[in-house]
């Protein structure tokens, strides 16, 4: 991870970091949450994953349906005996083909296939064992910096990796859903994911800890694969549609078809 300054790609990105929140900036987030949390209701608790079952479901579930993500763990245990939390050995000492056909639910599995046991056997030459629980006991910015190290790991990966897992710190996960969404509520400027999540935390309370960032996360995708959807969002309902400029914009369109 880069330091916040290196990240941001203009002087006026840097000049608007270090000048303080109004109180209405402040509550930006907050006041989508609620809007969010009111019309969806708490979403159910995940099931923390250890940091390296993490890594692996989020490298699979790049562009993949959420059940399906979570059958392809099942795969994986069931073609590889003795593999599973704690124990992915046999995935990363089956072949390349074996692996594929494990996965193929998922998309790009020739793709994924091959990172994937690339990015065990990496983790295995580099700590001397497959396992990620000694990032415990590093800082955050670490922990991320040292996975974004691997090809195919970007700040999505990473930051799934600490705030879903057992790991349990303080990262907002920008996937495709999410980065929709924000776009179209116009909350920061329009940019990739990685810039996106910096110009987001700036807004994030310091009282949201991580359960509470991934609440959030979950409310904005939920709402991303209901409502605001890729290709036909449903701004007339939408509880964001008094803040959405982009809701705005389509709902008033529609009044003036002939
Ligand atoms: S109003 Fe429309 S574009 Fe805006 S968040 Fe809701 S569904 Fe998405």
């Amino acid at each position: 991870m880069s330091t916040t300054t290196e990240l941001f790609t203009s002087p006026e990105d840097v000049a608007t970091f270090r000048r303080p929140l109004t109180p209405e900036q402040a509550d930006k987030l907050p006041h989508i949450h609620r809007l969010l949390l009111g019309y969806y209701g708490e979403p159910k608790p995940r099931e923390l994953r250890d940091p390296l079952s993490q890594l692996i479901y989020s490298l699979l579930a790049a562009r993949t349906k959420t059940p399906t993500s979570n059958q392809v763990m099942r795969e994986l245990e069931r073609s590889f005996p003795g593999a599973g939390p704690g124990h992915w050995e046999p995935v990363r000492d089956a072949s390349v083909s074996d692996i594929e056909r494990a996965i193929a639910i998922v998309t790009f599995p020739d793709q994924k296939a091959p990172r994937l046991k690339d990015l065990l056997l990496q983790i295995t030459a580099r700590t001397g064992a497959l396992s990620l629980d000694f990032l415990a006991r590093y800082r955050t910015d670490k922990i991320r910096a040292w996975l974004e190290q691997f090809e195919g790991i970007g700040p999505q990966v990473s930051a799934a990796v600490v705030n879903f897992s057992t790991l349990r710190r303080r990262a907002l996960v920008i996937d495709a859903n999410h980065l929709r969404v924000i776009q179209r509520l116009c909350v920061v400027p329009r940019a990739d994911a990685a810039t996106t999540e910096e110009r987001l935390m700036r807004f994030v309370p310091e009282t949201w800890d991580a359960e509470m960032l991934d609440e959030d996360h979950s409310l904005v995708k939920l709402h991303a694969q209901t409502l605001c959807t890729f290709d036909s969002p449903k701004c007339e309902p939408c509880p964001l549609l008094k803040i959405c400029p982009t809701g705005q914009r389509n709902t008033n369109e529609l009044k003036l078809e002939p």
